[in-house]
């Protein structure tokens, strides 16, 4: 990666939400050394896609991913379409802002539902749909598998392995690898089919790597995610396996977090560069 600073970093707008917009966390990222942004659609929708499009690429920055499009079980085909729309929204967007990814989110169980399986099989309809839609915009979609504590209300895709099926049905032959997956330390280190299902992950597959880290005693399901070093994930080792597979992207820092929504933001993103620099040496050292 000669073209980029060694090491070089995204941070999610997520870990600056309650702190920062857009444009302002554009702004002070690229001011602080952070050379990529992972920007959310309600986030944009705050300042407007054009002033977001504006402050991205005025600061230089490298979008590498879109969140997030997905939450595509609903109670009823009206509503299952409508989503689909905003799908649609969020694949234009993603095409606006060149982004590396759009993010799927693929949605858990509609309000009132016990059929997980008829929750995944929507999830497989809508993207089988959605697919050829992105594939034309030139959108590569990642679908995000979620730690299984998010099975019912979030994502009922809950593991690699999962992701990785879906893509191999729904785009088997995929050699750009319009349909992939973006790895998330936070919902995946507990796997202990981790390493083989990266093993059987075909590198174009591969579209965004997040990091931060699992507090030992987790003390909310959403807003608790830790600094990378302060939790028990192995993150170097997965980010060596990462970089075995030739991952061109940034390694991204998503962290939701009450505590550190109350720090100073420039303080966040000074800890996250700090702290991500083994992983961003690793990626450096193995990208091939
Ligand atoms: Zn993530």
């Amino acid at each position: 990666m000669s073209d980029e600073s060694p090491g070089a970093l995204s941070i999610n707008t997520a870990t600056t939400r309650r702190q920062w917009g857009v444009v302002e966390a554009a702004e002070n990222y690229a001011r602080l050394g952070v050379t990529g942004i992972a920007p959310w659609r309600d986030q944009i929708a705050e300042c407007g896609l054009a002033s977001a499009i504006r402050a991205i690429r005025d600061n230089g920055l490298r979008v590498t991913g879109l969140c997030r499009g997905g939450m595509f079980p609903q109670p009823d085909r009206t509503s299952f379409a409508a989503n689909l729309d905003d799908n649609r929204r969020a694949i234009a967007e993603a095409h606006e802002l060149s982004s590396d990814c759009l993010v799927l989110v693929c949605g858990g169980l509609p309000e009132g539902s016990r059929d997980i399986e008829g929750a995944r099989a929507m999830v497989a309809e809508a993207i089988a749909l959605l697919l050829p839609e992105a594939q034309a915009a030139g959108v590569r979609l990642a679908i995000e598998p979620l730690h299984p504590m998010y099975a019912a209300d979030r994502n009922c895709i809950n593991t690699l392995g999962q992701a990785l099926t879906l893509c191999e049905k729904l785009a088997p032959e995929d050699p750009n690898g319009w349909l992939g997956v973006a790895l998330d330390v936070y919902h995946v280190w507990w796997d202990p089919a981790l390493e083989d299902m990266l093993n059987r992950l075909d590198p174009v597959r591969l579209h965004a790597f997040h990091i931060c880290d699992w507090r030992r005693t987790t003390r909310d399901l959403l807003c608790d995610r830790a600094m990378m070093g302060d939790g028990v994930i192995d993150i170097e080792r997965i980010a060596r396996n990462v970089g075995a597979l030739g991952f061109e992207g940034l390694p991204e820092v998503e962290i939701f977090s009450n505590d550190w929504w109350a720090v100073d933001p420039c303080d966040v993103v000074a800890t996250c560069l700090e702290r991500s620099l083994a992983v961003r040496r690793i990626l450096d050292c193995t990208q091939v």
